[in-house]
């Protein structure tokens, strides 16, 4: 074992994507931005793919070719995409492409004139969540525009789509409204001649949730990292990530002392402390300070004071610590060791944040 390193049970991927296709008859991208949630973009896009997983999605065109250079030659949809990035390049490598905008599919076709073949485009509909996509008011001119745009050959309208606001919390009124808005945008797109191959707005929530949301394409994000996109929920999901290292050193300090950065812990009565090398440069939010836990021996212990950038100083108490010891951050939690969900709570954010902020470049990652 690394000082400091995050494992990965690539065979959870590939459980969890097995849940997720026995619960739906649509195909399922499997969705790796992010550097696959902090898990590793390349090594969970071919897991995911062994397990059935048909699409990708990698949000910026960067991960999309990324994709593409390590071979992997499934559906990659780019969806994250500001003015003036290298379209071609994206069309070359058969990347498809998302437009929410005349200004957008614009440049679409003007990469796709540029290569030579038509672009493969997803026209993205906004239907509430009032991020990227064509407001309803906007959507009929680029439909009837991608219409025209694919009679000329620059495109081949492959997907029509949306994102949910509130599928994380299950009768939240916006969902039946975002999807009854989905139905109408698909409905003037037929008007216009546009009848796409996928239809997709569903991420894990409704894909746990709301069969009725699937259509064609579902997009699996953090249900495939074994997490539960609604918390408290348990959806028989299996965690991938383990970050754990080694203490570094142990030992016994008096009551009353002040303990790293800012003495902002004082030790209540004497006690050992271990120092753990996992720090906010290896994805420790500094909101983890005083509270992080943090499974030593067995047993689940605190962090004591502010979570420096290389480390973090945890109060053992009277437990027989000594240097080399395990010290599990977050796993599975088979062992009674914190989840992902556990340092959540404590940091006042969401699971995805915390395995995504773990995936950093310093921490050596493993693959089991
Ligand atoms: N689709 C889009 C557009 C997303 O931005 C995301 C992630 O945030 C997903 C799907 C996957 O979401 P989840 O991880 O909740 O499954």
């Amino acid at each position: 074992m690394w000082q400091a390193e995050v494992r990965v049970d690539l065979d959870a991927v590939r459980n969890n994507l097995a849940l997720i296709r026995r619960g739906t008859a649509a195909d399922v991208m499997a969705v790796v931005k992010g550097d696959g949630y902090g898990h590793g973009m390349v090594p969970v896009a071919r897991a995911a793919i062994e397990a059935g997983a048909t699409w990708l999605g990698g949000c910026t065109l960067w991960e999309a070719l990324q994709l593409r250079t390590a071979g992997i030659t499934v559906p990659v949809l780019a969806w994250l995409l500001a003015p003036g990035q290298p379209l071609h390049d994206g069309v070359a490598a058969d990347v498809d492409l998302a437009a929410s905008s005349q200004s957008g599919l614009a440049e679409v076709v003007a990469a796709a004139r540029r290569v030579g073949r038509p672009a493969r485009l997803h026209l993205k509909i906004d239907t509430g969540l009032s991020r990227s996509g064509a407001l309803p008011a906007d959507w009929a001119s680029l439909v009837e525009s991608a219409a025209k745009a694919q009679a000329d050959g620059a495109v081949e309208v492959v997907g029509v789509w949306s994102h949910f606001a509130c599928a994380d919390e299950p009768g939240h009124p916006s969902i039946d409204a975002q999807l009854a808005n989905f139905h109408t945008a698909l409905a003037v797109a037929e008007r216009y001649g546009i009848t796409p191959r996928v239809r997709h707005i569903a991420n894990s929530a409704a894909i746990l949730t709301r069969p009725d949301a699937h259509f064609d394409l579902v997009r699996a994000g953090i249900a495939m990292y074994g997490l539960s996109p609604i918390p408290d929920r348990d959806f028989g999901l299996r965690p991938a990530m383990t970050a754990r290292g080694r203490v570094m050193i142990a030992k016994r300090v008096a009551a009353g002392q002040g303990v790293s950065y800012g003495h902002t812990y004082v030790t209540p009565t004497e006690t050992t402390l271990a120092v753990v090398p996992f720090g906010y440069a290896d994805g420790v939010p500094r909101a983890a300070s005083s509270g992080g836990p943090v499974a030593i021996g067995g047993r689940v212990r605190h962090i004591a004071g502010r979570v420096c950038m290389d480390q973090v100083v945890v109060d053992c108490g009277d437990d027989p610590v000594t240097a080399g010891d395990p010290a599990v951050l977050f796993g599975p939690g088979d062992d009674g060791e914190p989840t992902a969900d556990d340092w959540a709570r404590v940091c006042g954010t969401i699971n995805y944040e915390i395995v995504t902020r773990f995936g950093s470049a310093r921490v050596p990652r493993h693959y089991d």
